[in-house]
């Protein structure tokens, strides 16, 4: 069953619902409607309060399972998101058992798309990231295919923090940013940076759009050369809304 706001794609075999705040239909009062008709996967479209959120960690406590997405930095900081709703952390740590950050990059236009010179310290930051050769990078001229823009379409960078028992623990520590990011690195997350720097590094898009999008604090990294910079460092500094699904398993179906 889903609760979405708006139903945008109609699918068989699913019951979707349609919130109407103006109406009195809040996501909250349809997860509850949907819990008593109990559903094996429950969808809600976004959770934007601490009573949606108080609810689908319920239900996923109560051996449902629940996606949904919320609007945080990173995935990381999706987890204190829901802190900041008024979750207690162990709630969280037992109902939460993943989550994916997702962001759309630009990609350069294919049709002005022309070779670029790396600036070396953004060249050195790809590389000490990433740990390869810095690939030929490329950037798009203008055209009127693109608008002038160097950009035609876009392409998603994805991070998947999986909630093991050291993260468990850490969230029910309240543990910082950073530790609950170095666990998720030790555990083998792939941030958005590094899918970023990736695409940088194929001439997919550019160090700039990548900065842009996915991290707005690299000039203070790039000119600190004493900063170390690595996978832990992508930093809940950016402004820009972010898309993150969090999935809310436990057990087995109902
Ligand atoms: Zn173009």
């Amino acid at each position: 069953m889903t609760i979405e706001d708006p139903v945008e794609y109609e699918f068989a075999g699913i019951n979707q619902m349609q919130v109407h705040e103006a109406g009195g239909f809040t996501f909250a009062d349809g997860l509850r409607g949907t819990l008593r008709q109990d559903p094996d996967v429950i969808l809600v479209g976004e959770i934007r309060d601490a009573e949606t959120a108080r609810i689908a960690m319920q239900a996923a406590l109560t051996g449902h399972l629940v996606l949904s997405s919320l609007h945080a930095v990173d995935a990381v900081s999706a987890l204190h998101r829901f802190v900041d709703m008024g979750m207690e952390p162990f709630l969280v740590a037992s109902a939460i058992n993943g989550i994916m950050g997702q962001r759309l990059l630009r990609r350069i236009c294919d049709s002005c798309k022309e070779p670029a010179t790396p600036n070396p310290a953004q060249a050195h930051m790809v590389g000490r990231v990433l740990k390869e050769r810095i690939g030929q990078w490329m950037v798009g001229a203008g055209c009127t295919q693109c608008n002038h823009t160097g950009y035609l379409g876009r392409i998603g960078v994805y991070e998947l923090l999986r909630v093991n028992d050291e993260i468990r623990n850490l969230i029910t520590e309240g543990a910082t940013h950073a530790a609950l990011h170095e666990a998720a690195a030790r555990d083998g997350m792939r941030t958005m940076q590094a899918e970023g720097f990736a695409l940088i590094n194929a001439g997919i898009t550019t160090f700039d759009e990548v900065q842009r999008t996915v991290y707005a604090s690299l000039d203070d990294m790039v000119f600190d050369e004493a900063a170390e910079v690595g996978l832990s460092e992508i930093e809940a500094s950016v402004p820009q809304r972010t898309h993150v699904n969090s999935t809310d398993q436990v057990g087995a179906t109902s």
